[in-house]
C-alpha cells in the first residue's frame, strides 16, 4: 500500500529554501505554501453557476521568491528537471508554454491587474500529486500568488485573496491554456482547517462548512489511480459545450437556473439531456449534503456520493474503469460512501471510510487493481487543512 504523506510545512519550507539557494546562489525572501484539494462533491457545477464541495488537502506546494532587479524571471521546481527562464514582456497568452506557465502566468495576471513586478526568481516543490486530479494546478499558482503578494505588501485579506483567485483563474485559462472553472484556486485561497468550503458560483460567496470527521470515526481516503486525467484532451471542453448547448436550448443564462422536469421535457437531444440531468441533480446533491454533513448524518452522505457517482459514471460520461472499479471495491470493503473526484477521465476517487476501515479498504482497492490488471495506485488521507498562506522555517504565519 502506498499512502503519499503530505510532510510537515516547516521540514518543506527549509528544503524549498534549501533548492532555491541551490539553483540562484542567493536565499529567497519569501516561501508561499498552497494547498491541493479534494472536492467533496458537485463536478462540473462551477462553470454552471452552481455549487461545489471541496476541501484543501494537507498537501501542498511550496514556491520560494525573491524579487530581482532587472527583468528576468527564472523558474525552476524539484519535480521538474528543466529550469524555465524569460523576461517579463515574454509572458502571456499564446507565448508561454509548459510548467512554468502556472507561475508565469500568474506574473503576467497580476501586471494585467495593475501590479508593479520586477522580474522574479522562483523554485517550487510539494507533495501535491501531479495531474491526479487533486489540483496540483491551482497549488502552484497560489502558492506563487501569495508570496508574491507578501513581498510587494500586498495584503492577504479576503478581498486580497479575491484579487489573487482571479489572477490564478487568468493564469490557468489565459496562459496555461487548461480551462478551469474556478473551484481550485477558490478553495486553494479560502478554505478553513476541519471544514469544506461550500462555494456557490451564482451568489459569488464561499464559506466553511464544519466537518469533525474524526469526531464521527471517519476519514475522507483518497485514491489516485495514477490514470492521467489531461483537461485539454476534448472531453472536458465537449462536456462545457453540451451544458452551453443545455441551457441555450432552456432559454436560461446557465444550469443553475433549470429544473429537472424542464430538462427531461424540453432537451430533445439525449446526449445533452443527460449532461443537463447531471448538472442539475448535481447541484441539488450539494445542498443536500451540506444539510446531511450538519446534521451529523454521514450516512445520507454516503449515499448521496454513490449517487453523485453513477450520474457522472452514467448521465455525464466522465468515470473510467479504474475509477468505477476503486468506488466498487470500496463500498464492498466497508466504505460508506465513495464517488470519482475532480474532472474526470481519470484522476482520483474517494471515499469515506470508517477510521478502523482505512487499510483494509485501501488494501482492497490495490487487490482488485492488481487483479484487474492496472498498475497499482497511491492513497492519500484528506484531512481538511488550512488555505493558501506565507510559511516561516516554524510553521504558518496567517498574514491577514
Ligand atoms: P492537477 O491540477 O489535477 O494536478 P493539471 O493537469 O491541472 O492536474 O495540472 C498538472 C500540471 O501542473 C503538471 O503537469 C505541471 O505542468 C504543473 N505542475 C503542478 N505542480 C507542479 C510542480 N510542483 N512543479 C512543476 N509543475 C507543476
Ligand atoms: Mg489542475
Amino acid at each position: 500500500m502506498t499512502f503519499v504523506e503530505p510532510g510537515a510545512p516547516g521540514q518543506l519550507a527549509a528544503a524549498v529554501r534549501e533548492g532555491f539557494a541551490a539553483s540562484y546562489g542567493a536565499p529567497a525572501a519569501v516561501v508561499g505554501r498552497a494547498p491541493g484539494r479534494v472536492n467533496l462533491i458537485g463536478e462540473h457545477t462551477d462553470y454552471n453557476a452552481g455549487l461545489v464541495l471541496p476541501l484543501a488537502l494537507p498537501h501542498a506546494t511550496y514556491a520560494a521568491v525573491a524579487l530581482r532587479e532587472d527583468d528576468r524571471v527564472r523558474i525552476g521546481s524539484r519535480q521538474k528537471p528543466q529550469p524555465w527562464v524569460a523576461t517579463l514582456d515574454t509572458i502571456g497568452p499564446g507565448q508561454t508554454d509548459g510548467w512554468a506557465a502556472y507561475v508565469a502566468g500568474v506574473l503576467w495576471a497580476l501586471r494585467e491587474a495593475g501590479w508593479q513586478t520586477p522580474g522574479v526568481d522562483v523554485y517550487v516543490d510539494g507533495t501535491v500529486p501531479l495531474g491526479a486530479g487533486l489540483s496540483s494546478s491551482a497549488a502552484l499558482e497560489c502558492s506563487f500568488a501569495v508570496a508574491l503578494a507578501t513581498l510587494l505588501g500586498k495584503d492577504l485579506t479576503q478581498a486580497g485573496r479575491r484579487t489573487l483567485i482571479e489572477a490564478c483563474i487568468r493564469a490557468e485559462t489565459e496562459v496555461a491554456g487548461a480551462p478551469t472553472g474556478g473551484m481550485d484556486q477558490t478553495v486553494s485561497m479560502l478554505a478553513e482547517p476541519n471544514a469544506a468550503l461550500l462555494i456557490d458560483f451564482d451568489l459569488q460567496t464561499a464559506g466553511p462548512v464544519a466537518l469533525r470527521l474524526p469526531e464521527h470515526g471517519l476519514a475522507v481516503l483518497v485514491t489516485d489511480t495514477r490514470v492521467s486525467h489531461a483537461l485539454t484532451d476534448g472531453g472536458y471542453a465537449a462536456r462545457r459545450a453540451d451544458c452551453e448547448a443545455a441551457a441555450a436550448a432552456l432559454g436560461v443564462a446557465s444550469l443553475r437556473h433549470a429544473g429537472i422536469a424542464e430538462v427531461e421535457s424540453q432537451l430533445t437531444n439525449d446526449r445533452v439531456r443527460r449532461r443537463a440531468r447531471h448538472i442539475v441533480t448535481e447541484i441539488d446533491r450539494v445542498a443536500e449534503t451540506v444539510e446531511a454533513i450538519r446534521a451529523g448524518d454521514w450516512l445520507s452522505v454516503g449515499s448521496l456520493f454513490l449517487a453523485s457517482h453513477v450520474s457522472m459514471r452514467d448521465d455525464f460520461e466522465i468515470s473510467c474503469a479504474e475509477l468505477d472499479l476503486a468506488v466498487e471495491t470500496a463500498l464492498g470493503a466497508g466504505a460508506i460512501g465513495a464517488r470519482m473526484t475532480g474532472g474526470g477521465f481519470g484522476g482520483s476517487a474517494i471515499a469515506l471510510v470508517p477510521l478502523d476501515r482505512i487499510d483494509g479498504v485501501a488494501g482492497a482497492i490495490d487487490a482488485a487493481f492488481i487483479a484487474a490488471g492496472f498498475r497499482p495506485p497511491n492513497h492519500l488521507l484528506g484531512e481538511p487543512s488550512a488555505a493558501a498562506d506565507v510559511v516561516t522555517e516554524n510553521g504558518l504565519s496567517r498574514s491577514s
